[in-house]
This record gives C-alpha cells, structure tokens and sequence, in this order.
C-alpha cells in the first residue's frame, strides 16, 4: 500500500490526471502483449527463479543473463539447494556474470530462509522481502510482483528513464529526490490487479530496454508517445539522452 505522501509527491501525482495514468498503463501493456520478448524468467512464477533472474540482472544485460541463468537453476534448482551448497561453490556457478556480491547475498539469504522453516519460502510481500540479505526496494518489488503477483512498483534506471520522460521531464535525472519523486507516482500507475501489475511492470521495463532506451529515445515506434510530455514535443523522433546511464537496480 503506498505510504503517506509527502507535499512534493502529492502535486506531482495532482498533476497527472487519472485518464492519462490509466491510458498509460493501457497502452503499455497492450503493446507489451504484441511484442515481448520470450524470456526464461517471464515463464515462471517460482519465487526463487525469479529471484535469481532479478539478481543476475542487476548490472547485467539481458542477452548475456539467460545462458547464466538457466545453467544455475539447473545446478540449483532450489533455494534449498542453494544453502546446502558451499558457498565456493555458489559462487562458481556465478563466475564470469561478475559483480559476486550478489552470489554471497543468495547464498546467505538461502541459508535465512532455509533456516526459518521447511518447506523453505520466500516471503511475498516488498516489506518482508526487503529484510532479506542483498535486496534493496528495486528487487524486493521486482519479486513480489514477478513472482507473486503482487501490486507493487519498482523502480530501475530504465524505468525511472521512461516514468521521467513521460510525466516529469523538467526533474533533473538521477537525485535522490526525483528517484523518490517517481517511485511515489510508480504506486499510483499501478492498475488495480496484481495480474495486470505483473504486465505492467514487464512492460514498463521492456520499453525502457527496447524503446526509450538510456542512449535514445525512439518516439516514432513508441506506444506510449500520445501521452508523454518529452515524445509529443519531439515528433520527428529521436531524444538524445542528457548523459549515458548505467543501468542500476536495487
Ligand atoms: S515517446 Fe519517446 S520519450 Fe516518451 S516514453 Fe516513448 S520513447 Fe520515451
């Protein structure tokens, strides 16, 4: 549920009229339901699996996660597994993905889970799932939505990219103060479902890889540009970006 607003979030969201929020929403998701890319974690729901896929992403591309990520469930198919295992070994399997903080933090949050109960289970909502060790409000959203159908947002680089382009384009990229700015209006996009939550997000995150990507913004192909005050301003296409944005996730 979203917390109390403070005054900022409250007349951004003012702003935005409820037909333009749920028109945005609308098209996204029908625009995701034509072209999504098959990916082996938008195939399951299995909290773990999904889990892994979120950590393996951070920093990651996409092209370069899938052959990593279907090697690791098969050696580890469970978070069970995963805690049974040395952490050595754990970390082997990650190698060559890099950043192994993240293969520390499964192995320490599989040996928390493991230890609270048997069968093991993930918790299912952003607040319990933000206790665990190594995940931050992104992957805790990404979970709880991902895996559990939850109606929660999330926040990336490319998606707080494409929320700033389309409905707050005067923030200055990047401060502490738009990133909270944008996930108090990434609650109140969310459609009314966890099922279209689960599209939603897919989708808002598929157009910030594909389409309103961090280097350019490619309005003529955008399903989303009727209603996006940086789109509607440049109908001949392109939008450079104002630098080039790493990818990050929390
Ligand atoms: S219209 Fe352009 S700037 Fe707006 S979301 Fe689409 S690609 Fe990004």
């Amino acid at each position: 549920m979203p917390r109390n607003r403070k005054p900022d979030e409250k007349r951004l969201i003012a702003r935005i009229a409820p037909e333009r929020r749920h028109d945005f929403s609308r098209r996204l998701r029908a625009w995701f339901a034509r072209t999504q890319r098959d990916l082996p974690w938008r195939r399951t729901r299995d909290p773990y699996r999904v889990l892994v896929s979120e950590l393996m992403l951070q920093q990651t591309q996409v092209d370069r996660v899938i052959g990593f990520y279907e090697r690791f469930v098969a050696r580890f198919p469970t978070l069970e597994a995963v805690a049974a295992a040395p952490a050595a070994q754990v970390r082997e399997a990650w190698s060559g993905l890099g950043y192994y903080a993240r293969s520390r933090n499964l192995h320490s949050l599989a040996e928390r889970v493991v230890s609270e109960g048997s069968p093991a289970r993930l918790p299912e909502t952003p607040e319990a799932l933000r206790a665990l060790p190594g995940i931050g409000p992104y992957t805790a959203g990404a979970v709880a939505s991902f895996a559990f159908e939850k109606r929660a947002a999330l926040i990336d680089t490319n998606v707080e990219r494409v929320l700033r382009r389309v409905f707050a384009p005067s923030l200055a990229p990047k401060t502490p103060r738009t990133h909270r700015l944008l996930w108090a209006l990434a609650e109140e996009l969310l459609p009314r479902t966890g099922k279209a939550t689960w599209t939603h997000n897919q989708a808002l995150m598929e157009l910030g890889a594909l389409v309103c990507t961090a280097r350019v913004a490619h309005c003529e192909r955008c399903p989303v540009r009727s209603g996006c005050a940086t789109g509607r301003k440049h109908p001949s296409a392109k939008v450079p970006s104002r630098t080039t944005e790493v990818r990050r996730r929390t």
